[in-house]
Parts: structure tokens; C-alpha cells; sequence
């Protein structure tokens, strides 16, 4: 590696292919698998486009759509193109996005071959009600089994990710699932609140009256719910929507990130991260740039020689102050106020102090060792808190229940 590069930045490979669209889903993917080799051979491209990249990088996240539909030849020649493209330190975190029901364990040998080192397994529930009315593919079974291959294929840094705030899910069920959930002793876990996207068929269905979705009060006790049941586990919420374990022998939090996710904490810090594949974002401070998010395009592109960039933005200092806040206020350290106040140059106490002050008599803010982050109570109000400091009001009864 050439020793002038920060070892920082994360590689993010957009897969984007899905046997099947789920109802909820508006990530970039489509359902004709026919163009999966062009596809790869486009990404290498892509690579070879960029390999001039200042930046050293110690990640690689295969996500998507589905990477597990992509037979892992192809994923083997990803991470090696990447590897061969770009700068490597020897400590990567090779992380691949797998759906139960697309991966075997001859697969999971084959990852775990082609240098992957950390599975994240998109099991959603372990009710097979609750997976049938999100459409995903595969049965609670079939999850189940694709824990069983990882772990016999010797992955020992095993993430799932859940869903939670169905329609009609109680306190209880959503504990059942995380009870299970936990039973597999899963590294990391990432739980996501059901979302009704614009454009997806569950968009419509609550558009036309056919759902009702949770209020935002019985959703706001499903993640008390799971707040409880994963700390109770051993497990540190270290971002609102993602849990690690503890490794067995962590005496304080600061020995437990080992089983963090490493790439996706880049997108919250904000480090920089290059993004391959149609509708992949990429961020080096302060330019953000996106590729097309259509596949016929994106293979046209690159067949010219050009890279598929649908459009970039530099970023203001007001939008870098409010992304900021917002990002760093979703991790559990929080904003490192000297570091904000020398980055935008001002004075944290002047300008936010009379809002923090409510916020933590409120239980909803903390201020420890120069660092302003969310107490876990608070964590259940992030959008509220965020707007409130940008605006600078303290009508508290806008967050408090
Ligand atoms: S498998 Fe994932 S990416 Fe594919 S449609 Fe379902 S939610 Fe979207």
C-alpha cells in the first residue's frame, strides 16, 4: 500500500439483480438475470476507469439488489478486480449481502474462498406471515438454513438484518422475532422500520387505504422493544437501526467494535466511499455523485469508455452542517463538538445550547467528554431533535410523547 493514503475509505459494489422485487423495495435492481455477466465485466471496467483514485481503502461491501444470485465465480472476480484496481491495506473487511433461498452452503464455501469475511443475511422475520406479506422469496425455514451454511462455511462475523413495524405488529411479536433472531448468536444485526416508498406496490396499497401502518407511537414502542431485548443480549445499539455484539471478553464499549460494521460506519462519520454499479452513490468531501440508475444505461456507458455518472453536487457548509448533525447524531458517540466547532468555526454552546439544554433535562440529549449524543430514549426522536436543533426551537411536545 503506498504509505502517503489514509487507510479509510470503503468500496461499495451495487449488485443489482433480485429474483424477485419485494413489495416494499425501492433499491435499484431488476429481475431479468440474463445480463449478470456484462454486468460484471461492466464493473471492471468501471474500475479500470477509476483506478487513479487517491484513496486508500480497507472495505469492500457487495450489496444490492441480490449479490447472492450472482454465482460466486463472478463475486471472487469482483473482489479481485477491486483488489487489483484499487488501494488495499492487508486488513480488509470483505462484507457480501446474501438472501436465504439464493445461497447454499457450497455458495458460503465459495465466499468464503473468494476472500468474503463478513455475511449479512437479509432475513427480515422469522414469521412466515410477516415474510409473505413483504413478498420477500423465502420461508423463516429457509432463513434458518442460511445461518446453518454460513456458520458451517465458517463465517464468524454473521450480520442479520430484520424489519419491524408491520401492520399490525404487537410489542410481542416483534420480541418473539428478535428473541430468534438472537438464538443464531448473530455478530451484528440491523433492524429497519418498514418504510411505505413512493412508487412500490405497498406505496400504493397505503395510498389506496388497502394497509394501515402502525402510528408513529406503536412503532416508537417496537424500538423500546428491541432496544431492551438487544441490550439484555449483549448487544451495543451503536447506530440507531444497527446492534453489535460485544466480543466475549469486552470489559467496556470501547472493546466491543470489533463486530461494528466497519463500511457502513464510513457512510455515518462521513469517510469516503466509492460506489460501483447502477445507482451507486459515491462521497470524497465535499463532491457527492451518483450513477444512473438504469442498467442499459449504465452497460452503454461504460462499453464507450465513459463512467456512468447520472449527476454530482459539492456540498455547502450548510448542508455539511446539517448532514453532520444528522449522521453523527444516529451513532452512539455522537457529535465530537470541538471537532464540529473547528471544522464549520463556531460555537457549539452559542449556537445550540439553549435547545440541548431542554433536550438533556429531557433525557433526549447527553453531553459527556466533549461529545453531544442521543441517550438511548432519545434515539426514538432523531428527526425530531435534528430539525429542532437546525431550527433552533424548543416546543419539546414536537418530540416528547
Ligand atoms: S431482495 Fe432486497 S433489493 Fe431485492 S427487491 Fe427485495 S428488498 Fe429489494
Amino acid at each position: 500500500m503506498n504509505e502517503s493514503k489514509a487507510t479509510s475509505a470503503g468500496l461499495y459494489i451495487h449488485i443489482p439483480f433480485c429474483t424477485r422485487k419485494c413489495a416494499y423495495c425501492d433499491f435499484f435492481s431488476v429481475t431479468d438475470l440474463s445480463l449478470i455477466n456484462a454486468f460484471v465485466d461492466a464493473v471492471i471496467c468501471e474500475m479500470e476507469l477509476l483506478r487513479d483514485s487517491p484513496l486508500a481503502f480497507d472495505t469492500i461491501y457487495l450489496g444490492g439488489g441480490t449479490p447472492s444470485v450472482v454465482p460466486p465465480g463472478h463475486i471472487s472476480r469482483l473482489i479481485k478486480g477491486a483488489v487489483g484496481h484499487f488501494d488495499f491495506g492487508d486488513d480488509v473487511e470483505i462484507t457480501i449481502e446474501v438472501n436465504p433461498g439464493t445461497a447454499d452452503r457450497q455458495s458460503m464455501l465459495d465466499y468464503r474462498q473468494a476472500g468474503v469475511n463478513r455475511i449479512n443475511i437479509g432475513v427480515q422475520s422469522f414469521s412466515n406471515t410477516a415474510l409473505r406479506f413483504l413478498s420477500r422469496i423465502h420461508t423463516a425455514d429457509e432463513a434458518a438454513a442460511a445461518i446453518t451454511h454460513a456458520r458451517r462455511a465458517g463465517f464468524l462475523n454473521l450480520g442479520l438484518d430484520l424489519i419491524y413495524g408491520l401492520p399490525g405488529q404487537s410489542p410481542d411479536d416483534w420480541q418473539k422475532d428478535l428473541e430468534h433472531a438472537v438464538g443464531f448468536s448473530p455478530e451484528h444485526l440491523s433492524c429497519y422500520t418498514l418504510t411505505y416508498e413512493k412508487g412500490t406496490p405497498l406505496g400504493k396499497m397505503k395510498a389506496d387505504g388497502q394497509v394501515e401502518p402502525l402510528d408513529d407511537d406503536a412503532v416508537a414502542d417496537l424500538f423500546k422493544v428491541m432496544q431492551n431485548v438487544l441490550s439484555r443480549h449483549g448487544y451495543e445499539q451503536y447506530e440507531i437501526a444497527n446492534f453489535a455484539k460485544m466480543p466475549a471478553k469486552a470489559e467496556t464499549a470501547d472493546q466491543g467494535t470489533s463486530f461494528r460494521s466497519r463500511h457502513n460506519q464510513k457512510y455515518w462519520t462521513p469517510a469516503p466511499y466509492i460506489g460501483l454499479g447502477p445507482s451507486a452513490h459515491s462521497f470524497v468531501e465535499p463532491e457527492r455523485r451518483w450513477n444512473v440508475a438504469d442498467l442499459h444505461t449504465y452497460l452503454a456507458r461504460l462499453e464507450e469508455g465513459v463512467l456512468p455518472i447520472e449527476a454530482s453536487e459539492i456540498l455547502t457548509q450548510e448542508q455539511r452542517l446539517t448532514e453532520t448533525l444528522y449522521l453523527k447524531l444516529r451513532t452512539r458517540e455522537g457529535i465530537d463538538i470541538p471537532r464540529l466547532e473547528h471544522i464549520f468555526g463556531l460555537d457549539f454552546e452559542e449556537r445550540y445550547g439553549n435547545v440541548i439544554k431542554d433536550f438533556i433535562q429531557e433525557d433526549l440529549l447527553a453531553i459527556d467528554d466533549q461529545r453531544c449524543f442521543l441517550t438511548p430514549r432519545g434515539m426514538r426522536f432523531l428527526d425530531g431533535i435534528v430539525e429542532m436543533l437546525l431550527n433552533q426551537r424548543t416546543e419539546l411536545q414536537k418530540v416528547k410523547r
